[in-house]
């Protein structure tokens, strides 16, 4: 069996994964918050761990992997959200959830085989507080239930760091109700306008970080294999969890592998909603660039590395598809190549694996190819169901009419130099050259590669 190795932010080393149970390999994976259309730093996290779930799915057998995504569905951000656009909160959720559900898709993201929604889980959310309080790890004050944090000693073993260097790093809320500033909410009141649910603090409605904690232990166990999310989550929220979940279930120990990816950057910033420098995957795609192009440059960066997405990114990756489509087109596929398994058994290498693919591309084995781009979750059916060819490669429709006019030029100075050198160079890029009367015909060939073209338009 593959040895799969990852990086475990809490020990921050690369770690042998060995499952808790190899018949049922679980992992857990924060998803979005849902009142708007995802924007492309909100897809990294979707791709890298669809990426891992693949690769366990290969290792393990697809029957022995279960992969859990929340939808956090009750939050300020959508009360907001319901408030200025008039609209039911439900309405919005629901709305979100296909987007997102859709916008996921069109990237190559397998569903996961569980999305809890947070609002389905609320006697379950009350259940575990209750746990918390009895056990002293929480109390309830003014409405309020908060997290007793220094009721848990091993608080900030995450991230590594001491409640009270948090404490000075942190904006945590001051309120008058709680013991320490450092306490966060398990539940707060709803007034009349706000969506609530009756509990024994009234009625009122659940902090972010406890739907997690419930619907992993529901759905998951007290002790699981992996837990996933971006690294603006590791504090508070992940610490946040594993406080609640281990003092709520200390006979079991949460979360074995803590995995992080990086964050998708604009000009240096995190892209995020707050700081209104972001674009949705769904403006992407409105602008003709293919899910598979997106997820290629997802890819072809390290996971723990931080990423910005240029347009330059973006036209290599569909060029390099381009070529590789001309490969694979019609061609039954092989088995994935085992140093493309190998490279994501190494802590997700994906750019060591898209590396691979070059290579195997240069020694035309078109079916290891195939089989290894679908393994990485490239959908090669709608790709190869019209993509490729010169109406879908925009470079070689200017270059025919730039051909003719050359060629007529040529006509009246005798002088044909010029036609022979783009000829030739469109050969080499194994494109066909067709000329007659009625003008000039380019038809890529199955060794076309794009990139050779590249400063002869
Ligand atoms: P949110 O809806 O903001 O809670 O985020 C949903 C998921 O997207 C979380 O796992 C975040 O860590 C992740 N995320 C948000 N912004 C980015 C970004 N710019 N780059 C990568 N991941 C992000
Ligand atoms: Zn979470």
């Amino acid at each position: 069996m593959t040895e799969i190795k990852l990086h475990n932010s809490r020990s921050r080393t690369k770690e042998v994964f060995t499952p808790l149970d190899p018949e049922n390999v679980r992992m857990y994976v924060c998803g979005p918050t849902v009142y708007d259309r995802a924007h492309l730093g909100n897809a990294r996290p979707v791709v890298v761990f669809d990426v891992l779930y693949r690769l366990l799915r290969h290792v393990y057998g697809a029957e022995r992997v279960t992969y859990a995504r929340n939808f956090t569905d009750v939050d300020d951000k959508i009360n907001a959200r319901a408030a200025e656009s008039g609209r039911a909160i439900g309405e919005i959720t629901e709305e979100t959830i296909s987007w997102f559900l859709e916008d996921m898709a069109e990237l190559g993201a397998l569903p996961p085989n569980e999305m809890p929604r947070a609002t389905a889980y609320i006697p379950q959310m009350i259940a575990m507080i209750e746990g918390l309080i009895e056990g002293g790890h929480a109390y309830a004050a003014e409405g309020h239930v908060l997290f007793r944090v220094r009721s848990y000693k091993a608080y900030g073993g995450l991230s590594g760091r001491s409640v009270d260097d948090m404490i000075a790093g942190a904006r945590v809320e001051v309120a008058p109700f709680k013991e320490d500033p450092m306490d966060f909410v398990l539940w707060k009141p709803s007034d009349a306008t706000q969506p609530g649910w009756d509990s024994p603090w009234g009625y009122g409605r659940p902090g972010w970080h406890i739907e997690c904690s419930a619907m992993s232990y529901e759905i998951l166990g007290p002790s699981f294999d992996i837990h996933g999310g971006g690294n603006d989550l590791m504090f508070p929220h992940h610490e946040n969890e594993i406080a609640q979940s281990c003092c709520a279930h200390p006979e079991g120990e949460f979360a074995q592998v803590w995995m992080h990816n990086e964050m998708l950057q604009v000009e240096g910033k995190k892209m995020s909603k707050s700081l209104g420098n972001f674009f949705t995957v769904r403006d992407l795609l409105d602008q003709g660039i293919p899910g598979e192009v997106i997820r290629f440059v997802f890819l072809s960066t390290h996971y723990r590395k931080p990423m910005d997405w240029t347009a330059e990114k973006a036209r290599n990756a569909k060029n390099t598809l381009d070529h590789f489509l001309g490969l694979i087109v019609g061609v039954e596929p092989g088995v994935p190549d085992e140093e493309v398994v190998l490279a994501l058994a190494d802590d997700l290498n994906t750019h060591k694996a898209l590396t691979r693919l070059h290579t195997l591309a240069k020694e035309k084995k078109a079916d290891v190819l195939k089989a290894s781009l679908l393994f990485l979750g490239f959908d090669l059916a709608t790709l190869e169901s019209g993509w490729f060819g010169e109406e879908h490669y925009d470079g070689l429709v200017p270059l025919a009419e730039r051909l003719g006019q050359v060629r007529a030029a040529a006509m009246a100075s005798k002088d044909f130099s010029e036609v022979d050198r783009l000829k030739s160079a469109l050969l080499e890029a194994g494109v066909e050259v067709r000329m007659s009367k009625e003008g000039v015909e380019l038809v890529p060939g199955p060794n076309f590669d794009p990139s050779q073209l590249e400063g002869l338009s």
